[in-house]
């Protein structure tokens, strides 16, 4: 498929409300069913609302608060950046088969459509005693710490450190327009018969089968070019876990070499011209319950593109919210309403990639979260029970290779039982597509516009 055909018409998308509504619609049967209008009518008490982060989670809680809310509901949603690049599609921008800007959103139509106040600004601190968070402010001005009455925060993910790393040499290009950038630029520069190396974390991670997709996307592009390169994948798992025949049977085809167990440990980050890098990693042993029980001596592979994607673990402003312990990778939340579990943290929300939850670690996944989160806190505001019975879904389309398409898709439905009785959404359903196809590309833009629409517009 030439990159003319692979246009995203977001904007197309956006404006059309019928797209919004069926977007929507299909996520939470029972939620528009809350009553809380009557109740919130008293103006000079309408609660202030503060959304932390303008991705996926944030942007539509912003949205669905206002949406379902109206002017019941303050809400001010703080994003540093003018533009998100959705991490979702973004392999296509890497492979040069779509354009950044079609998958880059402003807040504008939260602003002016939806009545949400958009804050450009970074929260550096929040102070969960006297309800305030603290922004970072452009350089000299001072900030007034801002006030709420609940807080929601999205903020995504950060990664665990590893030895040597400078992420402006070795991109993880898993979350921002520079770093999807960084990749394409050194892809384009890829010598002939050069080794390109990429790793999958150790589980749970945002979006489980995106490392395995793109390797096999990058073994295609470099194939078409003629590169002669030969691919690498280290895999912290014993083995592939997502569609394993799959991708052990494309991995094949291209010549992808897989290492299953292997762990990288540390890296060289090399020089600005490319030269010097490398990574070492250990070969893991474990037992039959799968426990790791132990590693082999370092091995150190060179390589001419390194895309390393560290451990991931939650965003730094919720640890220095102490929302979670230095020594946990998640922040706990109770899944029918997402408020924190953190004793004293009680007017916290916390939504997507960033949460302690059996839940997969997806886009999607976050904007069915924040549907669920913004019923329960509009009806608690309104003094009603919440809906005990919310389901979520994910979908996830990848290019595997120039021309061929894969989806999956995943279901989790609330479960008491679950989490040692404390509550969780458990998985209920799990399709994906019966081969990557060329037929799937139209679908994969339908089911991006119409997040997209949904998040952002
Ligand atoms: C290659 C790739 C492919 C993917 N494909 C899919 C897919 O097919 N389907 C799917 O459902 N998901 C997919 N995902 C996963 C999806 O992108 C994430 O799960 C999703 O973005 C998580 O949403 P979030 O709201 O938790 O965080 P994000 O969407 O990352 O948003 C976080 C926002 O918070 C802001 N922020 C952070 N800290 C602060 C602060 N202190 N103050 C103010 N703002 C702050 C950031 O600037 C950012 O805008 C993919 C991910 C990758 C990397």
């Amino acid at each position: 498929m030439s990159k003319s055909t692979v246009q995203l018409d977001v904007r197309q998308a956006m404006w059309s409300r019928r797209n919004v509504l069926k977007a929507s619609a299909g996520v939470l049967a029972g939620i528009m069913g809350a009553q809380w209008l009557p109740s919130l009518a008293d103006e000079l008490s309408v609660p202030h609302i503060v959304v932390v982060g303008g991705g996926f989670g944030g942007a539509t809680v912003a949205k669905y608060l206002k949406l379902w809310g109206k002017d019941t509901v303050k809400v001010t949603l703080i994003e540093p950046n003018a533009q998100f690049m959705s991490p979702i599609m973004s392999g296509m921008v890497i492979t040069g088969q779509l354009e950044a800007d079609r998958i880059s959103f402003g807040y504008d139509r939260l602003r002016d459509v939806h009545g949400v106040t958009w804050v450009q600004d970074r929260v550096t601190a929040i102070d969960s005693v006297a309800k305030t968070v603290t922004l970072e402010g452009t350089e000299g001005a001072v900030v007034e710490p801002l006030a709420y009455d609940r807080l929601i925060l999205s903020p995504g993910i950060d990664f665990v450190d590893v030895p040597g790393w400078d992420p402006l040499k070795l991109p993880h290009a898993w979350g921002s327009r520079a770093q999807a950038d960084l990749l394409q630029a050194q892809l384009n520069a890829f010598p002939e018969g050069g080794v390109f190396v990429i790793n999958v974390p150790t589980y749970p991670f945002r979006c489980p089968p995106g490392p395995y997709e793109r390797a096999s996307a990058v073994a295609d592009y470099l194939r078409v070019k003629n590169k002669n390169a030969q691919v690498v994948v280290l895999d912290t798992q014993p083995d592939i876990f997502v569609e394993n025949s799959l991708f052990h049977a494309l991995y094949d085809e291209l010549g992808v070499q897989y290492r299953g167990n292997s762990k990288i440990t540390a890296v060289n980050s090399g020089q600005d011209d490319g030269s010097g890098r490398s990574v070492t990693f250990v070969t893991l042993t474990r037992n039959e319950l799968g426990e790791v029980t132990g590693q082999s001596e370092p091995e150190t592979l060179n390589a001419h593109v390194i895309n390393l994607i560290p451990d991931n673990k939650a965003a730094p402003i919720l640890y220095a919210a102490g929302l979670l312990d230095a020594n946990q990778l998640w922040a706990p939340i109770h899944p029918l309403t997402y408020r924190s579990t953190v004793v004293g943290k009680e007017a916290i929300y916390i939504l997507g990639d960033s949460i302690e939850s059996a839940q997969s670690k997806a886009g999607q996944m976050a904007n069915a979260q924040a549907k669920v989160c913004a019923d329960a806190m509009l009806r608690e505001l309104a003094g009603q029970p919440i809906y005990e019975h919310p389901i979520t879904t994910a979908g996830g389309f990848a290019a595997l290779t120039q021309t061929k398409v894969n989806w999956i898709g995943v279901s989790y439905a609330y479960d008491p039982a679950a989490n040692n009785g404390a509550g969780d959404m458990v998985r209920t359903h799990f399709a994906s597509a019966p081969e990557p196809s060329e037929i799937h590309w139209q679908p994969m833009l339908q089911w991006a516009n119409n997040l997209f629409a949904d998040t952002f517009g």
